[in-house]
This record gives structure tokens, C-alpha cells and sequence, in this order.
């Protein structure tokens, strides 16, 4: 079951300089960091309350992200929503007729399995489901 809002991915350029501006904006001292290769992706997070905020630079140009920055700038990337069904909802969402980016989850950051479901089938929004791994 689709649980809760478990981060908000913003798409940045340069990481360094948008955790400080995070640090400014948020007070905060420090962020996990974490490379996940398999998505090109570069992220530094924090948590408010219980929803992470995901700052997202790209690895190399030639990836997702780096598209994304090429054709829509930086910003708002993607919701990504928790569940403790990943695979059913997957399931049933492409029953649905829901266009699936990921069919099956994939490793993520933070240790669990997300997948991503296409903007064309969610009004604009590109949407991510996640989970803790079994
Ligand atoms: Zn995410």
C-alpha cells in the first residue's frame, strides 16, 4: 500500500554549490551522500520531519537527470512515494494501464528498491515509488 511522501527529488547542476544554499535555506549542518551508478546520479539529502529532500546532479550529461537539466532546467524532478507493496502496486498499476519507467524495482539510494512511473501516464508528474527491502 502506497504509504506516505517519502522524498522530493530536485533536479540541481552543480551539487556543492546547491548544498550550501540548502544549508542557508534550511540551517542545517550536514547531508548524506550517496552515487547510485546504475542511475547516473550524484545526491546529497536531509530530512524535514520525515520527507527527504533529494538534491539530484547528474554523473555525466548522458544520463536521466542530465536530459532532464538539458530540456527542462533545474527544479522539482520527481515525488517519490513510500510503500510496503512495490511490487503489487507495480502490478496493478500497469494493469491500469499506468505507463512504468521501471517494471521491476531497481536498487536505489538510501538502501531501497524504487521505480519510477512515466509522466506521460501521471499528469505531468513523475512519480517514484519506494521501498525498504525485504
Ligand atoms: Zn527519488
Amino acid at each position: 500500500m502506497i504509504q506516505a511522501i517519502d522524498h522530493i527529488g530536485i533536479a540541481v547542476r552543480d551539487l556543492e554549490a546547491s548544498i550550501t544554499l540548502y544549508k542557508t535555506l534550511f540551517q542545517i549542518d550536514t547531508m548524506h551522500r550517496e552515487q547510485v551508478v546504475e542511475f547516473g546520479v550524484d545526491i546529497a539529502s536531509f530530512s524535514l520531519n520525515g520527507v527527504r529532500i533529494e538534491l539530484t546532479a547528474p554523473l555525466h550529461a548522458d544520463t536521466p537527470i542530465g536530459k532532464f537539466l538539458d530540456k527542462r532546467g533545474e527544479g522539482i524532478h520527481h515525488v517519490a512515494f513510500r510503500t510496503d507493496t512495490i511490487g503489487e502496486d507495480l502490478q496493478r498499476l500497469a494493469n491500469n494501464d499506468i505507463r512504468l519507467i521501471n517494471t521491476e524495482p531497481q536498487n536505489g539510494a538510501h538502501d531501497m528498491l524504487v521505480a519510477f512511473l512515466h509522466p506521460s501516464s501521471t499528469g505531468g508528474v513523475l512519480m517514484e515509488l519506494c521501498s525498504e527491502k525485504p
